[in-house]
């Protein structure tokens, strides 16, 4: 059973929520504010179950619930009728009819068979501003036994009187060591490694995700034949690369941050650094002919070009025209 001893990181948060569970004093809600994947729903899961486990303290050790009495199987098996994840209408939004039906309307009754009832709202960033206002009724005069979370990727987007409702808990970005030792311990060979850890910034999930996708190996793959080929490219080649890397819209800032990463790596080198530290240690070989071929002064300004192609990209200007200058740069 997964319980908080399996989520890695997080220690203060876990520490105030088996605080929270072992002191008998849970809030009526709590805000889990991080980005996707960095586990708040399995942290969700997790408190609920500790919430309603019926062992005592001393025989639950550290995953906070017991995992096998009642309650503990119930949860398990994704059917514990005291727990209430809110499935919203619509994808992209929750609407106040969600809400209502949902939690509003439920909440007078009863826990069906625990001393709580908990309510797990996720991407609670999405509620309507009508959908909040009517949740907000709820916050305000919830029953003793409920525990309301929401799970939100931006807590900004939520109404001040929402947080100030709420037990705000923001999720921790992890160490690039905590992620590597997760991934290595997965069986992730380490050539890919460094570059999932950099890309994921401290998200778990992410680097997990990475480390699983093909397509990511794939843009990896290609990236790195640009930046290494690019001195040789013709005008032709350098067209159909900016083409290839302009056509997927939710890759293109993962190229820009692995040029970035490869220029940093490439500056560090010149300058003297330690190979060991390398993000991309097993292309010392193609890292250091970048630094022989490129003067201190050009690799800064293609990495100030590479910043500037990132915002001018943000504000959706031709991606195609804005990674070909930066190609012709490199070249
Ligand atoms: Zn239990």
């Amino acid at each position: 059973m997964m319980g908080f001893r399996d989520i890695i990181g997080q220690e203060q948060i876990i520490a105030s929520l088996k605080n929270a569970v072992f002191s008998a004093k849970a809030a009526h809600a709590y805000i889990f504010d991080g980005e996707k994947g960095m586990g708040k729903r399995t942290l969700a899961y997790a408190f609920a179950r500790a919430l309603l486990c019926e062992a005592p303290p001393g025989e639950r050790m550290d995953s906070g619930a017991c995992g096998c009495c009642h309650s503990c199987i119930m949860a398990e098996s994704g059917s514990h009728p005291d727990i209430i994840t809110l499935v919203p209408e619509k994808e992209s939004s929750i609407g106040v009819d969600d809400i209502r039906s949902q939690v509003v309307n439920d909440v007078a009754i009863k826990p069906y068979c625990s001393e709580r009832k908990i309510y797990i709202i996720p991407d609670a960033n999405l509620m309507t501003e009508a959908a909040e206002n009517a949740l907000l009724k709820t916050l305000e005069e919830p029953p003793a036994y409920t525990v309301i979370i929401l799970l939100s990727e931006n807590k900004d987007r939520l109404l001040p009187t929402i947080l100030s409702r709420a037990v705000c808990l923001p999720m921790r970005a992890l160490s690039n060591e905590a992620i590597s030792d997760y991934l290595v311990k997965k069986g992730l060979p380490e050539k890919d490694n460094a570059a999932v850890v950099s890309f994921a910034r401290g998200n778990l999930g992410k680097a997990v995700m990475l480390s699983e996708s093909e397509e990511f190996k794939e843009l990896l793959g290609n990236i790195r034949r640009t930046v290494t080929g690019v001195r040789d490219m013709t005008d032709t080649d350098i067209n159909a690369a900016a083409a290839e890397a302009a056509e997927k819209k939710e890759e293109r800032d993962n190229i820009l941050s692995f040029l970035l990463l490869w220029f940093r790596d490439v500056l560090f080198l010149k300058a003297g650094g330690d190979e060991d530290r390398l993000i991309f240690r097993d292309e010392v070989r193609e890292l250091n002919k970048a630094a022989g071929n490129y003067s201190f002064e050009k690799i800064n300004r293609i990495i100030q070009e590479i910043k500037t192609a990132r915002s001018r990209l943000k504000s959706n200007v031709n991606a195609e025209n804005t990674f070909e200058m930066l190609f012709m740069m490199m070249r």
